[in-house]
C-alpha cells in the first residue's frame, strides 16, 4: 500500500478568514463591519490576497491558527507515526488502532526503506516480515487478543491517520520535516501534504517550506557539515555565514561605499 495523502477539507474561504482576523487587529471597525464588507464584495478578492500576503511576511502569525486543514494519510509506517505524534500543539490525530483492528495478511503491507533494497537485503527483510505475519496471525487464531498479538509487529507496520492541523502548526511541521535532516518517510509525507495545500490554497501553500526557505527563517541552523551535504544548502545561507558577515560589519570591514571607493575602482589600472 503506497503512501497516500489526501486533503479531506480545509476551513472554508481561508483567505477571507485570515483577512478578517488580521483586519480585526488593525481597524477601529468591528468584526461585524469587517465581515459585512467582505460578504458584500466591497473588499475585492485581489485586495484580500494582497493584504494577507503582506501580513504573511511579518511575524504576526497567530491569525494563521484560525485556518484549519484535515488530511487523510495512509500507508505510512509506525516508525513515521512515532515521530508524527510528537507534534502536540495545534494538531489533532486519529490513528488506526492495533487493539481494535486485527490485520489481515494483505493489510500488513510493511513499509520497506529503499536502503534495504540498495544493499541487497530486501529478500531477508520480506522473509522476516512474512514470519512476523505468520506468528501474529497464529497468535490471533489461538485467541491471543489483538492488543497482545500486536507486540510482535515491527516499526515497518503500516498505519493510517485522519489529522486536523492548523496552519501555524503546519508551517512549523514543514520547517522541521521538509528539512533534509528529517527522516525520509516523514519528509515525503509532509511534501505530499504541502502539494495538497498548494492545489487547494496556493496563496498560503507556498509558505510551507523547510525552515531555511526564503519565506521562513531564511537560513540553515543545522550543523555546518550537514548544511554542506544538503542539496539545497548550496542555495540557502548557513547561520555561521550570516554571523561572519555580521562580525565583519561590527569590525568595520563592511563600510558603505563612498565616492573615494568608487574613484579608486574608476582609477584602478587593469592588467
Ligand atoms: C530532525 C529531527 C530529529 C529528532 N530527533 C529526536 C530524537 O532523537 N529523540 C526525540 O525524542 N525526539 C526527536 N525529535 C522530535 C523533536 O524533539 C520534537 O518532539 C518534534 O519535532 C515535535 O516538535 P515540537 O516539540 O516543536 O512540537 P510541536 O507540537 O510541533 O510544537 C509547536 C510549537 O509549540 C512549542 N511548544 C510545544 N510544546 C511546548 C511546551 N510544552 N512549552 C513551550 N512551547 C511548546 C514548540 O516550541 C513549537 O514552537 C526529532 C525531530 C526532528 C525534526
Amino acid at each position: 500500500m503506497p503512501l497516500d495523502v489526501r486533503l479531506i477539507d480545509h476551513a472554508r474561504d481561508p483567505l477571507a478568514k485570515l483577512y478578517g482576523a488580521y483586519r480585526t487587529c488593525y481597524t477601529p471597525k468591528t468584526p461585524r463591519e469587517v465581515w459585512d464588507e467582505i460578504g458584500d464584495g466591497r473588499i475585492p478578492p485581489g485586495t484580500i490576497r494582497e493584504f494577507v500576503g503582506e501580513r504573511l511576511k511579518t511575524g504576526h502569525s497567530s491569525p494563521l491558527e484560525q485556518v484549519v486543514f484535515w488530511f487523510g494519510i495512509s500507508g505510512v509506517s509506525r516508525a513515521l507515526s512515532h515521530q508524527f505524534v510528537r507534534h502536540r500543539i495545534g494538531i489533532s490525530f486519529e490513528q488506526q488502532s492495533q487493539r481494535y483492528v486485527r490485520y489481515k495478511e494483505e493489510r500488513l503491507d510493511y513499509v520497506m526503506p529503499k536502503s534495504w533494497e540498495k544493499k541487497g537485503l530486501s529478500d531477508e527483510y520480506d522473509k522476516l516480515m512474512r514470519e512476523i505475519t505468520r506468528v501474529y496471525e497464529e497468535a490471533l487464531a489461538k485467541g491471543i487478543p489483538a492488543e497482545d498479538a500486536r507486540f510482535v509487529l515491527p516499526n515497518a507496520t503500516p498505519t493510517n491517520f485522519q489529522v486536523m492541523v492548523n496552519f501555524t502548526e503546519l508551517l512549523h511541521i514543514a520547517d522541521l520535516r521538509l528539512c533534509w535532516r528529517a527522516q525520509w518517510e516523514i519528509r515525503q509525507m509532509v511534501a505530499m501534504m504541502r502539494r495538497e495545500v498548494m492545489k487547494a490554497v496556493p496563496e498560503i501553500g507556498g509558505y510551507l517550506q523547510p525552515k531555511c526557505g526564503d519565506k521562513r527563517m531564511g537560513y540553515c541552523d543545522e550543523p555546518l557539515k550537514e548544511w554542506a551535504l544538503c542539496p539545497i544548502g548550496k542555495i540557502r545561507p548557513h547561520k555561521e555565514q550570516l554571523l561572519d558577515v555580521f562580525k565583519q560589519y561590527r569590525a568595520g570591514n563592511l563600510v558603505p561605499l563612498d565616492e573615494g571607493h568608487l574613484r579608486s575602482v574608476e582609477d584602478a589600472e587593469t592588467e
